[in-house]
């Protein structure tokens, strides 16, 4: 049986045993995979599963329509396992509300509350950069700061400001999000250099110790920040300094909201 017609056979036998209410996958649409969001066994056969999935689909959890079909089983990479564990580390999920449609690799590991997928994902590696951010990574890292700064700033000078990143990022769920608080206004909403450059780094700050490096905001970014290169850029602080990875385990406590009198401050200058 291949990896999608096992997928769709638990899909169909979750929904019949009425063990969930609904299954989020992945459908075909032309050249483009869209999230699906199905409540029929008989619907299983639309699901497809392939490299152009890069949506993070715990994104959907969100969602009044998901929220109330509790609960849902949903097809996750490691980096949406890691995305799920976020999620009930914060409270923002039950871990008895999802069943994981788990793969790893090119292979589908069957059925898994968010024990076993947490238990799944624990020895496996952060999700990897590619190449070029790594070695971009070095370079920055050996610049003086008023030059890394100037990097930044021009690297996200051409953000609209569609947030279009946020929209497509699982552990994003702010209801207020600071960026349109305008009393006090914290983050200019104009698109310009200035209030760009605050925008993604907030954003990039408010996801440090949460971003499990899926890559969706970035393959959503209309103007094709690099994105993944500042995500990347914190989360190795955050693994090298505090020796945290985020979506680890669960009942992880939150990584913003845990400190020790050990912790080494040394990457804030
Ligand atoms: S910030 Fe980007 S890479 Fe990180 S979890 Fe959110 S969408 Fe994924
Ligand atoms: S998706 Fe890209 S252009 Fe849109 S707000 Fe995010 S960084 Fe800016």
């Amino acid at each position: 049986m291949s990896l999608i017609e096992a997928i769709r056979a638990d899909g169909a036998k979750l929904l019949q045993e009425g063990e969930v209410k609904m299954v989020l996958g992945y459908r075909s649409r032309y050249d483009r995979r869209l999230p699906l969001l199905i409540t029929q066994a008989d619907q299983v056969s639309a699901l497809v599963y392939d490299d152009d999935c890069w949506q993070n689909l715990p994104t959907y959890l969100r969602k009044g329509e998901v929220r109330s079909a509790m609960p849902v089983a949903i097809v996750c990479r490691p980096e949406g396992i890691r995305s799920l564990l976020v999620l009930a580390s914060e409270a923002q999920i039950a871990a008895d509300a999802v069943r994981v449609l788990a793969i790893v690799g090119n292979e589908y590991r069957g059925v898994l509350d968010l024990a076993a997928a947490a238990a799944l994902i624990k020895d496996l590696p952060p999700a990897p950069v590619a190449p070029d951010v790594a070695a971009k990574l070095d370079e920055l890292a050996a610049m003086p700061a008023n030059d890394r700064a100037a990097f930044w700033r021009d690297a996200l000078a051409p953000c609209t400001r569609c947030y279009a990143c946020r929209a497509s990022c699982p552990v994003c769920y702010c209801q207020n999000c600071v960026v349109e608080r305008n009393t006090p206004q914290i983050v200019s909403t104009t698109a310009a250099p200035h209030g760009n450059f605050a925008w993604n780094i907030v954003r990039a700050f408010h996801q440090a110790g949460r971003c499990t490096l899926c890559g969706a905001c970035q393959a959503a970014c209309p103007q094709n920040l690099p994105l993944m290169l500042l995500n990347a850029w914190i989360e190795r602080q955050v693994r090298e300094e505090f020796a945290f990875v985020s979506g680890s385990g669960l009942n992880e406590p939150p990584f913003i909201g845990s400190w020790s009198p050990n912790d080494d401050d040394k990457f804030i200058r």
